[in-house]
């Protein structure tokens, strides 16, 4: 009998109702003849009780840092009740079923305790499970270190305890179910009708994921990517095609067409410009200040280094701490807080001419500001005020015709 790995988000087994639907979907998958492995995040959202949200909240204090082990402990507890909750759900449905956690599924970690990288998976268990008609039921975003120590693989995480899943079990594709009918051009809080790609490489799927789009989890993508693993994100209540991450080599659209797939914004940001009259490459002045923001913990993004200029970005909440490390060197700095990164995203716009400008152009029209850019082969991203950040969402929405592409629905 084939196997096929479902995984289920948060807001998809918030009620009873809704966890019904959940049941169908698996009940579907095993009446086609396929053994469902299913992975659970925890039920709800922030106020739910025992969303992840919920449980940091139980040991958030201002003066106190948590204790990254304790934390883990404390957050893998949601995961394990949503397994239970839904294998009893299945099982009142007459689906046999078991809850398993992630460390009796045999997941094993390192011990970066919060966003722990899976080592290896082993499987017995769960063959086990499957031998004997059971469907297992494995709460996601958990391990174990070798030493029994519990960790977790960072927010989002469950996607890639399914991928991870489905690469050890050989299943080369996997079903990630959510409560929208798959991933977006842009975030549709701005553009509410924004289409629902039907294609995406694992390529531009990364880049929208690290640009921000909260779509799924990065690292749940590599492992995709690295053991070819075709992932399906559709509607848990209305299933239809979702949207289809892989190479892109199988679709009949080659992606490659796309100059722009979609838009990914992170709000925020501070802008820091360091300004200095003597030349930053004849002193030693910016290994200091790069090496003394690496010191505590602080990362960049949209660096730029010239003679005379150092800017980047940071975390907002960073500012005090970046101005106050800073201090002693005695630099003419400004640290400027209310920005978003805004970026537009495609695997395709690598070597075409005129991107750029058409960004631009866009943004200019909308009378939003840039103060700083930067770009890769699959991306240019633009500095922009954040109270801006909707009118050029849209701008670049129509520029780029988001609304009317190939290889959308
Ligand atoms: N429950 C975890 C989170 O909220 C993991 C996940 O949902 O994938 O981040
Ligand atoms: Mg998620």
């Amino acid at each position: 009998m084939d196997i096929c790995v479902q995984k289920f988000g948060g807001s998809s087994l918030a009620t009873s109702e809704q966890r019904v639907h959940v049941c169908d979907r698996i009940n579907e998958a095993y009446e086609k003849g396929c053994h469902p492995v299913v992975v659970v995040s925890a039920m709800g959202r922030a106020g739910d009780p025992y969303a992840t949200d919920t449980l940091l909240s139980l040991v958030k204090s201002a003066d106190s840092q948590q204790d990254a082990r304790n934390l883990d402990l404390l957050l893998a507890c949601g995961e394990i009740i949503s397994a239970v909750v839904l294998s009893e759900a299945l099982n009142a449905r007459g689906l046999k079923a078991q809850a398993v956690t992630g460390w009796q599924g045999g997941i094993l970690t390192d011990a970066n305790h919060g966003s722990a990288r899976i080592l290896s998976i082993n499987p017995k268990k769960i063959y086990s499970l499957i031998e004997a008609g059971v469907i297992p039921v494995v709460a996601g975003f958990q391990g174990a270190t070798n030493d029994g120590e519990i960790t977790t693989l960072g927010r989002g995480g469950s996607d890639t305890t399914a991928v991870a899943l489905a690469a050890v079990l050989k299943t080369g594709y996997v079903e990630i179910y959510t409560d929208v009918d798959g991933i977006k051009t842009v975030d549709p809080r701005i553009i509410p009708d924004a289409p629902t790609l039907s294609t995406l490489t694992y390529r531009e799927i990364m880049e929208m994921a690290h640009l921000g789009a909260k779509v799924i989890h990065p690292r749940a993508v590599e492992i995709g990517m690295e053991a070819g693993i075709t992932i399906r994100v559709l509607s848990t209540v209305e299933p239809g095609k979702g949207t289809i991450i892989s190479s892109g080599k199988e679709v009949e659209h080659p992606i490659s067409d796309r100059v722009v797939t979609g838009i990914a914004y992170i709000s925020n940001r501070a802008h820091v410009r360091i300004a200095s009259e003597q030349d930053f490459n004849q002193s030693k002045l910016a290994l200091q200040i790069f090496q003394e923001l690496a010191n505590h913990g602080v990362s960049v993004d949209l660096i730029y280094l010239s003679p005379n200029l150092i800017a980047f970005i940071i975390d907002q909440e960073m500012s005090d701490l970046v101005k106050k490390v800073l201090a002693p060197y005695r630099l003419n700095i400004s640290v400027e807080k209310g920005y978003t990164k805004v970026s537009v995203v495609g695997a395709g716009m690598h070597g075409v001419p005129g991107v750029m400008a058409r960004v631009v152009q866009s943004l200019e029209q909308a009378k939003v500001g840039i103060y700083h850019t930067t770009d890769s082969h699959a991306n240019i991203s633009c500095l922009i005020k954040e109270d801006k950040l909707t009118d050029a969402v849209q701008a670049l929405f129509q520029e780029f015709e988001l609304s009317n592409k190939e290889g959308q629905e």
